[in-house]
């Protein structure tokens, strides 16, 4: 009689897992469902010699050990249950050469729960033309395993495979990594409280969502009440598994793959060649930002200007048509000026949304990944620090949180205090009216708007500073870490407009809702204080006439003075005023101080701030850029915001650190205040030494 065993195929989705079950089975299978559930069960027989008979079992796409869909549980279910039928005696693990990394975190998943594993590398036929070479026999010693190099399309190595499935018996079962190192102390326990066990299998017990029922009872005897971590902290161990295989694997791969990308033949490495090409590459996506940024600055006009006279028209239809009052004032001199302020900026943020996720659906986003992590790794920060500097400029949040896949600690704590150097979307809003207010309109060689370069060249800045303070930090900090890099090249394809579009309206729906509360809340909250005040508020008219009786005014100039006179004298004013003396060395007035104290909160209030400010007590409802236009400085009698005070603002936005929910979310992605707070202080400071410098030199 023929021995009989069970061989699993497992593998990542697309690795050609049913190509090889059909090599190997011909037409010897079967398909039906798992029972329970519709997930489908191939089964097929392959008879590798006279004495052995192997029941092949084509198993669901599966990335790792630690489940996350109802395919992934029943792979790890049949793992871990010795007792199943279909239990394998081995498992084939089918990875392909293109994906090697990603393919050996479940491999080496695998061979440390005991199981003998042989591990096939598929898809060889690509090798030629990606350039790529593998040291089979150098891997096979490192990993402890038997390696086949096949190809399915070209029906290539599967004698070889066949060979290792007899001799299955004769594989090692040592572990590649040591489990314990995933959490020494807690391993310890398990250690002592069930000391026959596998710990790394009782390991991905505990961590599993698993179906206890189906699962050997004994083993898992006691296992369920063994709690002794939370839920977030198993899954934070979870992580640190697999940032530890990663390492691993990098390690590994380092010595035994070589990719000579300069000599690959595919279209996509010729794309990839001149993508991230050493020049070319900084060239290219030099060229596309600032393609972005000047189309940011074309297109959006028309839909601004228009958001914001409809702002105005809306602010005079209120005033006219509700009772006069404090509550008609309040909707239409805080409310709907402060709402303006940030409707008036969906159109750019749209398309810059648009633009990025452009580039990410492409692919391309990814090459600029690769491209950066040269620069990057020079200023102690990792490649990977890229996504989070580039969703940077939609806003520090998201961003901040995107670096938790940075696995090395200093380098992920770099980037959480660097990001909020680059141009968030809440910047824009200031940027972009002082631009408009401040940098003429020409252009640069016939083509490139200035206003659209100044733009280009203060995203720079902020890149720019988040690489230097890196740079200062990597020098200062001293906290010890080991570094590698991991990151998946995908395919270029076109961007699909569904996932374009949706992309956009949520970002935009999120910084629109998210700055949108803060910034009414500081509307209504700054014309209370500028509406209302002490003293001479009150008795406004009267000093007001007093003072100017002897001259001869028109109505119209009586009225202005008595709102400025009401202004400096409401609690605002006198906040401003008091705050004045800092200021002044930068070229702002006390309304900008306002403006300024009240960003701390979030940046785009600025804008908000200046059009409550400026519409309280004036009658007549002008756009926020004219108005702001018209001020004058009341000691030199030019306007207030000129090239000096306005170079020294936009530098002051660029490095201040003024987002409370910024600050709140460093907080808690490196659980303690110490960091937010020193970021607060020391970028605050750093901004306003700039912006004076800045403009005692441009005054
Ligand atoms: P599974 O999801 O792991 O079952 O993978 P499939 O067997 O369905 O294969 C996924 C894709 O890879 C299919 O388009 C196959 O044609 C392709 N494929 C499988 N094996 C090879 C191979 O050896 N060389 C190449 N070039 N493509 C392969
Ligand atoms: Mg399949």
């Amino acid at each position: 009689m023929a021995k009989q065993i069970n061989v699993a195929l497992l593998g990542n989705p697309n690795t050609g897992k049913t190509s090889v079950f059909n090599r190997l089975t011909g037409l010897n299978q079967k398909v039906g469902n798992y029972p329970g559930i519709t997930v489908e069960k191939k089964q097929g027989i392959c008879k590798l010699d006279r004495n052995i008979k192997a029941f092949i079992l084509d198993l669901p796409g599966t990335y790792s050990l630690n489940a996350s869909s109802i395919d992934e549980n029943l792979v790890i279910e049949l793992l871990l249950n010795k007792n199943d039928k279909d239990f394998p005696d081995v498992a084939i693990v089918i990875s392909e050469i293109e994906n090697l990394k990603r393919n050996l975190l479940l491999f080496t998943q695998i061979k440390d729960l005991g199981i003998p594993a042989i591990l096939v590398i598929n898809m060889s036929d690509r090798m030629k033309r990606k350039a790529i070479s593998l040291d089979v026999e150098l891997l096979e010693s490192i990993l402890e395993t038997k390696i086949a190099l096949i190809s399915c399309r070209k029906n290539l190595g599967f004698e070889e495979l066949k060979e290792l499935i007899s001799n299955y018996n004769q594989l090692s079962l040592k572990p590649c990594l040591d489990a314990s190192v995933i959490a020494p102390e807690y391993f310890d326990r398990l250690r002592k409280a069930f000391p026959n066990q596998d710990l790394y299998k009782l390991w991905l017990v505990i961590t599993q969502d698993v179906n206890f029922g189906k699962l050997d009872r004994k083993v898992l005897k006691g296992v369920a009440s063994f709690q002794i971590e939370s839920i977030s902290n198993l899954k934070r161990l979870q992580q640190k598994e697999t940032i530890i295989r990663y390492q691993f694997i990098n390690n590994v791969l380092g010595k035994t793959l070589k990719i000579d990308t300069e000599n690959a033949k595919d279209l996509r490495s010729r794309f990839d060649r001149v993508l991230t090409h050493k020049f070319w590459g900084y060239v290219i996506f030099f060229a596309i930002l600032l393609v972005i940024f000047q189309s940011i600055f074309d297109w959006s006009s028309y839909p601004m200007n228009f958001i914001d006279n409809s702002f105005a028209s809306l602010s005079k239809w209120f005033k006219t048509t509700l009772p006069p009052g404090d509550f008609s004032n309040l909707i239409s001199e805080g409310v709907i000026p402060g709402l303006a302020g940030i409707a008036i900026f969906i159109p750019q943020i749209a398309f810059l949304f648009l633009f990025i996720s452009i580039l990410e659906e492409s692919g391309y986003m990814s090459r600029v990944v690769f491209l950066m992590d040269r620069i990057m790794r020079k200023f102690g920060l990792s490649g990977k620090s890229v996504v989070p500097l580039i969703a940077g400029t939609a806003c520090a949040i998201p961003a901040i949180m995107a670096t938790r896949n940075i696995e090395n600690w200093k380098e992920r704590l770099i980037t959480i205090l660097v990001t909020p150097f680059t141009t968030c979307s809440a910047r824009l809003p200031v940027y972009l009216i002082i631009i408009a207010l401040v940098i003429p309109e020409g252009r640069v060689l016939g083509v490139f708007s200035l206003q659209g370069l100044t733009l280009l060249v203060l995203y720079s800045i902020g890149f720019g500073a988040a690489i230097l303070a890196a740079y200062i930090l990597d020098k200062f900090l001293d906290i010890p870490s080991k570094s590698f890099f991991v990151i998946e090249m995908p395919n270029y394809k076109l961007p699909m407009l569904k996932n374009v579009v949706i992309n956009v309206i949520e970002k935009t729906k999120a910084f629109v809702v998210g700055a949108g509360k803060i910034i009414l809340a500081i509307s209504i909250i700054l014309w209370v204080l500028a509406s209302y005040g002490p003293g001479d508020f009150n008795t406004a008219e009267e000093i007001v006439r007093q003072q100017t009786i002897s001259q001869n005014l028109t109505k119209d100039e009586i009225e202005t003075k008595i709102a400025s006179f009401k202004l400096e004298h409401s609690y605002i004013g006198i906040v401003g005023k008091g705050i004045e003396p800092a200021v002044k060395p930068l070229g702002y007035d006390w309304k900008i101080g306002i403006a300024l104290i009240s960003s701390f909160a979030a940046r785009e209030v600025f804008v908000g701030t200046l059009a409550t400010i400026y519409s309280v007590g004036n009658d007549d409802v002008e756009t926020i850029k004219n108005k702001m236009a018209a001020e004058i400085n009341p000691v030199s009698g030019e306007p207030l915001f000129n090239l000096a005070s306005g170079v020294s603002l936009l530098l002051f936005y660029a490095f201040a650190m003024q987002c409370m929910s910024t600050l709140a979310i460093v907080k808690r992605e490196t659980n303690s205040w110490k960091w937010p707070l020193w970021q607060l202080f020391s970028m605050s400071a750093f901004a306003y030494v700039v912006a004076l410098i800045a403009y005692q030199i441009l005054k």
